[in-house]
């Protein structure tokens, strides 16, 4: 499943609790190639070498990519796109087969991360991090769809406005007014909002707009407070308990509200599940 903003945030919160102060002793690169060939792991793998000494001072966090920044101008940059598992060992013990990456600590602990879809594992300087595609994206003057106070309906409604584009359009991808969110929390906004998938923003009432803001706000805010979404596993492999309300693990079911059949239809480059009775 895709890592979306809810789950980078509790991802960066527990790194933040966790791995700060800690120096890295050695590192281990396994499978690299594909996600090399791609730019999504360092070409030359020399460059992880350059995290070997570095200690953790901060991990911060927007849309869906984390940054592990460490002393001697270095991070360790992370966008779990499609897919990660990143996690925290106390010991060896826990160590998984498989890992893209792997930071051994110097008291022993260990930090594991495995793309189980497309996804970015990089060394970065201060300086390279800039120029990362993923940086200028989420890192970017693109509203993040909570914990920022300027975040407000006006802003989202000006920003709908400018574009009138198509309602997966505005929350996923590219030419998204807010960062961080891809078809998960999209099935689930508008279904909590009453919007039908293939809408275009540019035909919203006020009152449909305040829906959609209302609706990102609370299935986004529900999934980080409840620890990210129920097929996911936390830093320490503990699963999130967020059941989306709309989504693939709707299929062949009917909807709670009305009772009518969902419906999925192929939209957007992914499978958009959705009630044709409650979404107009
Ligand atoms: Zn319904």
């Amino acid at each position: 499943m895709s890592v979306e903003l809810p789950e980078a945030q509790i991802l960066a919160e527990q790194m933040t609790n966790t791995l700060l102060d800690k120096k890295v002793k050695s590192y281990d690169v396994k499978d690299s190639a594909k996600l090399q060939k791609i730019g999504f792991m360092n070409k030359k793998l020399k460059d992880y070498e350059r995290l070997v000494g570095c200690k953790v001072i901060s991990i911060t966090h927007r849309g869906n990519v984390i940054r592990i920044q460490m002393n001697k101008k270095m991070n360790l940059v992370l966008c779990p796109d499609y897919g990660a598992k990143i996690l925290f060992h106390k010991s060896a013990d826990t160590l998984p087969k498989k890992h893209h990456l792997k930071l051994e600590f110097t008291d022993g602990t260990f930090l594991t991360i495995r793309q189980t879809g497309m996804g970015l594992v990089y060394s970065a300087t201060d300086q390279e991090a800039k120029d990362l595609y993923v940086i200028k994206r989420d890192f970017s003057d693109v509203p993040s769809p909570v914990g920022e106070y300027d975040f407000t309906f006006e802003r989202f409604s000006e920003l709908l406005d400018a574009k009138g584009q198509n309602i997966k359009a505005a929350i996923v991808g590219k030419t998204a007014v807010v960062v961080g969110l891809s078809n998960a929390a999209f099935q689930e906004i508008i279904y909590k909002a009453g919007i039908h998938p293939k809408r275009n923003t540019s035909t919203f009432t006020d009152d449909e707009k305040h829906e959609v803001y209302d609706a990102m706000k609370q299935v986004l805010n529900a999934r980080i407070c409840s620890g990210g979404k129920d097929n996911w596993l936390n830093l320490h492999g503990e699963p999130g308990r967020h059941t989306p309300v709309m989504g693939p693990n709707m299929k062949d079911k009917n909807c709670p509200a009305c009772g009518a059949e969902i419906e999925k239809i192929a939209h957007g480059g992914g499978q958009v599940y959705f009630c044709p009775r409650c979404q107009r």
